[in-house]
């Protein structure tokens, strides 16, 4: 049984216990994610933790074109309309380019046979304001709830739950979002977890006051520190703030004694030059040795269909992959530094 404070009612809201990770700190770990950032990073890849409250999230192949969530939606967002085959692809009758086709397979094929027009659930999200009902109704979970909120005990007992496998290196990751916009949660569930005698470890943007950061310094073992640009006008313009916060609060934890490896998302032509990463490098040196490595994190796509699933757009749609010489330059700067430096998780 997890040992927690008797009196704590403390509760956040998550999106996500994900077991097993290997991407998230050192060894086999679980991660909790917290809901809530005060970044609205582009490219992220998970675009349902920016906002702090549940939100719904489709999944438009469970539909079996039922029409509850359009009869109890108060804001008319939802609507069945037919839809009819051309050869081997859909085409929605949908009334406005607002409104968001989708393909269903299933009903595809059993239109296909049929030959008679299928309904298809379209949402216009502009109409939305996440009451939630839809998901309440939705027999199929085809529209469903991201974002629950959980107490600490009910979080520890999670991650207890694989104690076994996370040998001398693993341990509990919290993510996000930010997970220091819930400072008071995650003080306690640190603490708790390590009167367990698991490994902690955080994945932040940094963007928090430093009051909030050094309140769990003494419970992680490690911060997973993310540093995306280094010029602070034009990490504003893609991430909504400045980084001269993330940077000041980085460097006043250098002094202590907490384990930090830097995680740079590699995002083209926002700060993947040679320029970035450079001015990057000579910011860590100047740390004096207080980073144990530098992880360049590829771009990759894989969050884009939750753009989708969560009416948002999503903005660097088409972007490429670093071409693996140009990843290795990168790298080769890092490590002209005498950096120690990782491409990926
Ligand atoms: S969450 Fe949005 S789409 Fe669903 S019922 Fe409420 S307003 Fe309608
Ligand atoms: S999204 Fe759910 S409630 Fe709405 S039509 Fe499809 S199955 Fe029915």
């Amino acid at each position: 049984m997890a040992v927690i404070k008797e009196e704590s009612n403390l509760k956040s809201i998550i999106f996500n216990i994900q077991r097993y990770s290997i991407h998230d700190g050192p060894g086999i770990r679980t991660t909790i994610f917290i809901k809530g950032c005060p970044l609205h990073c582009g490219w992220c890849s998970n675009p349902e933790s920016q906002s702090s409250k549940p939100e719904i999230i489709v999944r438009d192949i469970k539909c079996i074109s039922c029409g509850k969530c359009a009869e109890i939606c108060p804001q008319g967002a939802i609507k069945l309309v037919e839809s009819e085959f051309t050869e081997s692809r859909p085409v929605v009758k949908a009334p406005a380019n607002i409104f968001q086709p989708f393909t269903n397979p299933v009903a595809a094929l059993k239109s296909q046979t049929s030959n008679k027009p299928e309904k298809k659930r379209i949402i216009d999200w502009s109409k939305c304001d996440q009451c939630l009902k839809c998901a309440e109704v939705c027999p199929s979970k085809s529209i469903d709830i991201s974002g629950r909120q959980v107490d600490v005990a009910e979080c520890l007992e999670e991650v207890l739950k694989d104690k076994g496998f996370y040998d001398e290196d693993g341990g509990m990751t919290i993510s996000g979002g930010e997970p220091l916009t819930q400072i008071d949660f995650i003080k306690e569930l640190f603490m708790a977890s390590k009167m367990e005698g698991l490994n902690t470890a955080i994945d932040t943007t940094g963007y928090s006051s430093w009051d909030n950061m050094e309140k769990i310094i003494p419970y992680v073992d490690l911060f997973l520190y993310d540093i995306k640009q280094m010029d602070p006008k034009i990490h504003e313009q893609e991430t909504g703030v400045t980084n001269q916060l993330i940077l000041s609060n980085l460097k006043k934890l250098a002094k202590t004694d907490t384990r930090i490896w830097i995680r740079c998302p590699l995002i083209p032509g926002f700060n993947d030059s040679k320029k970035n990463i450079s001015q990057l490098a000579g910011f860590v040196k100047d740390l004096g040795g207080a980073v144990e490595k530098v992880s360049l994190l590829p771009y990759h796509s894989y969050g884009e269909t939750k753009y989708d699933s969560t009416g948002r757009i999503y903005p660097y749609a088409g972007k490429q992959e670093q071409s693996r010489e140009n990843l290795e330059s990168l790298k080769d700067i890092l490590e002209a530094r005498d950096l120690k430096v990782s491409v990926g998780g």
